[in-house]
């Protein structure tokens, strides 16, 4: 050691004051045993000031005891390395204030005495570059996350306006559509305006011509039989006029209902009457049995509306010689009428389209119709809290179902 020390005068001191950095050896219990004036001018101490201090002079208070320097550590050992492995390390200067470091630790034993000679530099430069470019980098990502935001929101903004655009789109789509129909609408209505007067048309023409050729007296019955036909045609022209004037004030908004109260056998009498005179050969109707008493208040005019259209169709659609029965099943606050026929049917694959306006089932193409009187009996009852159903099967018959309430009074 003290061979050490006498030596350390000269070439030791004109090495180690030639290089920046800071040089400082300890021996084995941790005292400085010498120090270059870089270390000293790093720590802050006066040339020499250090010799014989403890090395924990140099290291910051709150590491001291746990600071990585485990000296001792390396003194059995003789590979030099680098402290810290990745962790920051701090120097302590005379004045408390501290730095970081950077320290390489070189064990080295001489006369038969460890010394540990630690080669430090300051990094406080390098350290406020790092923390410079890490501020820099947490800046841009923080603008590339502001950029990302502002991207997303632009995708978000222009999804949203192609969303609008196509609904937009969709929109006109739908009344270019609604107007097609229409047109088709118009088209399919004046033909069969056209098509459904021209049978009865000259109908009525064919027997008005043949009564005129009766003139004699004992004629008469073959003249009130081309009447009853001319009588029977009108009848059927005047109910599809009312239809289409139904369907115009519905489309139009203006249906107007009026409520009365009425003896449900009037009615009934009423449609059953005039429905007689349509009768096929043998067809008959089976008038309810239970009405004489039922009193409602309810639109008659709409009543009388669906049942002559529901016993029409029932007529019509059934051949001869088959019963229609008429069954009133009244209800505490509701009436239901069936219509049931043991007609031809309504097949299976077009019962779902049945109440669409000018829809006919192919088994009925041949008859006269417009395709119109059950979807006008559907809007109106149900303007009128009402429903009209049906069951049917092909060949067999078809139950249509009226319900309404008894006793509703107009809003
Ligand atoms: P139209 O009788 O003038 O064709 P409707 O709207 O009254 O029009 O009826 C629509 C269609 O429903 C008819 O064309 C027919 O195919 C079917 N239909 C209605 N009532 C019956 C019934 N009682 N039996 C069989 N088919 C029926």
């Amino acid at each position: 050691m003290k061979v050490f020390e006498e030596k350390k005068g000269n070439i030791f001191r004109i090495l180690s004051e030639a290089i920046s950095e800071g040089i400082v050896i300890v021996n084995a219990k941790q005292e400085i045993v010498t120090s270059n004036e870089a270390a000293d001018n790093m720590f802050g101490y006066a040339p020499g000031e250090l010799l014989g201090q403890n090395l924990k002079v140099l290291i910051p208070r709150k590491y001291s005891d746990t600071h990585p320097v485990q000296v001792s550590e390396y003194l059995g050992k003789n590979d030099p390395r680098k402290m810290g492995h990745g962790r920051d390390l701090y120097g302590r200067r005379k004045d408390e204030s501290t730095f970081p470091v950077e320290a390489g630790l070189n064990p080295f034993e001489i006369y038969g005495n460890r010394y540990v000679m630690a080669l430090v530099t300051d990094i406080t430069v390098r350290k406020n570059q790092e923390n410079q470019i890490a501020e820099l980098n947490t800046q841009l990502e923080q603008k590339i996350e502001m950029r990302t935001q502002a991207l997303k929101r632009s995708i978000n903004e222009l999804e949203e306006e192609v969303r609008k655009r196509k609904d937009a789109e969709d929109k006109i789509k739908e009344s270019l559509r609604k107007e097609r129909e229409l047109n088709d609408l118009k088209t399919k209505f004046l033909s069969l305006v056209s098509h459904e007067f021209k049978t009865p048309l000259s109908g009525i023409l064919t027997s008005a011509t043949l009564a005129g050729k009766y003139t004699e007296t004992a004629q008469q019955d073959k003249r009130e039989k081309h009447l009853r036909t001319i009588q029977n045609k009108v009848k059927y022209l005047n109910n599809i006029l009312n239809d289409f004037l139904s369907i115009e004030r519905i489309e139009a908004g203006k249906a107007t209902y009026k409520f009365d109260t009425f003896p449900l056998s009037k009615v009934v009498n009423e449609v059953i009457y005039n429905a007689n005179m349509l009768l096929k050969e043998d067809q008959k109707i089976n008038y309810p049995n239970n009405i004489e008493d039922i009193t409602l208040n309810f639109d008659e005019k709409i009543l009388e509306l669906s049942l002559t259209n529901l016993i029409n169709n029932a007529i019509k659609y059934s051949p001869e010689a088959t019963t229609i029965d008429v069954v009133v099943i009244p209800e505490e606050e509701s009436l239901s009428i069936k219509i049931i026929d043991q007609g031809r049917g309504i097949p299976e694959k077009e019962q779902k389209f049945i109440f669409n306006r000018y829809f006919r089932a192919e088994n009925a193409l041949l008859d006269q119709g417009t395709g119109i009187g059950l979807n006008i009996v559907k809007s109106h009852l149900e303007s009128l809290d009402g429903t009209v159903t049906f069951e049917s099967e092909e060949n067999k018959g078809s139950t249509f179902t009226i319900t309404f309430p008894t006793n509703k009074t107009i809003e």
